[in-house]
Order: C-alpha cells, then structure tokens, then sequence
C-alpha cells in the first residue's frame, strides 16, 4: 500500500514539487495551504493533489485537518513540514504581531503538526518528519531576527524529536534550502537578488525541485538510518 504523505504549503514554490515528487514516487499525497484557495484550486487542477486548508500556526485547525486527511487518505506516514512566510524588518521597526507571526507559522507548526501525527507513527512503528529550515536560520539575515530564531529554532527541533523517535522507527531531519525561485524569493528587490545570486557559487537560484529531491532521498523507507541531520541545498552558498 503507498504511504500517505502530507506537505504543509504543499500548494506552491518548493511544497509544490515536493508534492509531485512524493506522488510520482508512488506516495499517496496530501497538500496543505493557508488561505490561497485559487493557488490551491490550480494545483489540484495540474496536479490531481487534493489540497486541504487549514491554518498551520493554530494547534486545533490543524488538528482538525490532519483528522480529515486521515480519514479520506489513511493515517499520515510522512510528515513535511514546509509552510513558512516572511515577514521583514529590521529589529527596531519590527512589530509584535511580525514576529509572532513568523514563529507561530514556520516553527509553531512544527509542534503542531508532528503533534497531530507522532502517536500514531509511534503505534506504527515507523514515520519520517521533515522540517523545511533555512540557509538564513544557519547564518541569520539582515531585517529577519523573526525568521532566523524561527528556522533556526528548527534545526533544534529535528535534532530533540529525532532521539525520541530513534527507537520508533521514526526519522526525524531538516532541510536548509538556499535561495530557490519562489514566490518568496521574487519579492526580494531585483537588484538585491542579483546581489544574492553573485555570492552563489553555483552561479544561479535554485529550483524547487532542488529541494524535492533531497526531500524524497530523506523520507525513503531505506533512509532509516539518517536521523538528526540537516541536509543543506543551497548551491555551496553557506558550508555548514
Ligand atoms: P511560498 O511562499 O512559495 O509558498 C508558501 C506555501 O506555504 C503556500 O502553499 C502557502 O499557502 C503556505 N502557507 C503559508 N502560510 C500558511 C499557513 N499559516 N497555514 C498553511 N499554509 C501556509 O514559499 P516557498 O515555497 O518559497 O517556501 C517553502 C518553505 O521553504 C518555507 O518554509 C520557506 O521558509 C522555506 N525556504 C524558502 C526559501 C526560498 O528561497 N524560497 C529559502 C529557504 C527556506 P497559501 O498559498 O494559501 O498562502
């Protein structure tokens, strides 16, 4: 029987070739998003992926869909844990609610969507988690003290429930992409970007599907022995 997966932001940019990746492997595939019901409509269209929304940052929406997904789809055997948003600015003019927001939605549903799924995978005796961090929560970045804490708050995520899942057979790891062509990324000022790309020894951006791949290489049933670790995808960018 394929495994379900689900991939939180699954609708866009990287969570949506993570997303076809997992189903052109032969995974059952759910995608989660936010509030973009046109983006997710499209992609259902293009994909054939159905596509569940519900609020990843609140812990009893998400709850709720993992529930849902559950019982159209069967329990959740992958977890990607993808969904994250930017929001900029420079400590001094930073508001709370920018900051709250950042945490609650990249590193808040983390909690809360492993949550929902490591019971069952414990019962189960396997799972494979994997958190979307970040090149800026390895070195920090400029104007993003929220988004840094958040991914970088990530990483020690993965490394904490990849002990408590060791003996469960399940893995628990992170990816820490670059600069990859995303919507997230084309909002960057285009003279900032190109100053971005110059210091990318590859020499360009990197593709979603980039990130796809080393996703698809983590949660395979013959990865079981790497847990812990997080796998960097950024075009030699930052060697950590
Ligand atoms: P995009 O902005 O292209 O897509 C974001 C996805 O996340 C969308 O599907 C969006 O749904 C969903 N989402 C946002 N907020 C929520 C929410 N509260 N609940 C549920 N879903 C939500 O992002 P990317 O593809 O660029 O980024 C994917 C991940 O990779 C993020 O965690 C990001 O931080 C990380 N990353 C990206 C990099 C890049 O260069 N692009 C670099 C390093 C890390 P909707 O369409 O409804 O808004």
């Amino acid at each position: 029987m394929a495994r379900t997966a689900l991939v939180t932001g699954g609708t866009r940019g990287i969570g949506e070739a993570i997303c076809v990746a997992l189903k052109d492997a032969g995974y059952s595939v759910a995608a989660n998003y936010g509030g973009n019901a046109a983006a997710a409509q499209a992609f259902t269209g293009r994909t054939g992926i159905p596509a569940y929304q519900f609020d990843v940052a609140s812990f009893d929406a998400v709850t709720a869909g993992i529930q849902a997904i559950a019982q159209d789809l069967g329990p959740i055997e992958v977890l990607v844990n993808n969904a994250g948003i930017t929001r900029d600015g420079t400590m001094h003019k930073m508001t709370h609610d920018q900051w709250q927001a950042v945490i609650d939605t990249n590193l808040g549903s983390c909690f809360n969507c492993s949550r929902a799924v490591i019971e069952g995978m414990r019962e189960r005796g396997f799972g494979r988690i994997v958190n979307i961090g970040s090149i800026n929560g390895q070195a920090g970045q400029y104007g993003q003290v929220n988004y840094a804490a958040a991914k970088s708050g990530i990483h020690g995520f993965t490394k904490a429930l990849a002990q408590e899942g060791a003996a469960k057979g399940i893995t628990v790891n992170a990816v820490a992409p670059g600069y990859v062509d995303t919507d997230m990324v084309r909002a960057v000022p285009p003279q900032v970007l190109e100053k971005i790309i110059k210091r990318i020894p590859v020499g360009r951006l990197g593709k979603p599907e980039d990130i796809a791949r080393t996703v698809l290489f983590l949660v395979a049933d013959e990865a079981d022995f790497i847990t812990g670790a997080t796998l960097s995808v950024n075009g030699g960018q930052h060697m950590y």
